[in-house]
């Protein structure tokens, strides 16, 4: 469904991607682990098309998206791929209900198809009661939900996290990643997650480890 060949990419005179090759399938829930600045957030942009390598070519579902240009790659990033980041990024003056639509609405689907589905999603994450709270009515765990539901409103084909428990506490951290397996069991959902987490590394089905700017 994913595959990366021979991806490089350098900031300056650093190689922060030596030569990426990496292929993911439907439904995986994928961790990459290793230490600070090995390059795991660059390759997960460079994935989620929000930055673009050096050289080497970005497979999803068939389509070669490095070679899209600019307007047809943020079409296709909106449809195809759903963010989850450390801290929710939710937009402080809407509600829950009104942040898990906004990805729909930019895709052009109707208010009430967009209603429908954020509500099946945020119901399916046992949110309902929560869906017309704005964001610091929130606590930490279900702010994190809500970024989750708002990513897979489009029905994405991969939802890319960066250490998205990181700001969690235990309790809320297990139920996050119970969450993506969750989601993975209903609707076959792939995941591709960076994390410091041993523990969750330690349940995702392959983790990839790098170092330096490859995978070991
Ligand atoms: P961490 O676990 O600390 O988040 P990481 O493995 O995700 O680290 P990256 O964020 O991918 O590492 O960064 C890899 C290297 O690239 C680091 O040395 C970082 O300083 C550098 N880097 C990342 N983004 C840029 C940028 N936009 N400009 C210059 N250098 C960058």
């Amino acid at each position: 469904m994913i595959k990366l060949e021979g991806i490089t990419k350098s900031f300056g005179d650093l190689q922060v991607l030596k030569g990426i090759d990496l292929e993911i399938s439907k439904g995986e829930v994928v961790s990459i682990v290793g230490p600070s600045g090995a390059g795991k957030t660059t390759l997960l942009q460079i994935m989620g098309t929000l930055d673009k390598p050096d050289a080497g070519t970005i497979n999803m579902n068939g389509q070669e998206i490095n070679r899209m240009k600019d307007r047809d790659l943020a079409v296709f990033r909106n449809k195809h791929i759903g963010f989850v980041f450390q801290f929710h990024q939710l937009l402080p003056e809407f509600t829950a209900l009104e942040n898990v639509m906004i990805p729909a609405f930019i895709a052009g689907t109707s208010t009430k198809e967009a209603t429908k589905r954020a509500k099946e999603i945020l119901n399916f994450m046992g949110l309902t009661e929560r869906s017309s709270h704005k964001p610091n009515e929130l606590s930490g765990g279900e702010k994190q939900r809500v970024a989750v539901a708002r990513a897979l409103i489009n029905n994405p084909s991969v939802i890319l996290a960066d250490e998205p428990s990181g700001s969690l506490d235990t309790h809320n951290k297990d139920e996050l990643h119970q969450l993506f397996f969750d989601l993975r069991d209903k609707f076959e959902q792939t995941f591709v997650i960076v994390t410091h987490d041993e523990g969750l590394a330690k349940i995702t089905d392959r983790t990839i480890h790098m170092i330096d700017g490859q995978i070991i």
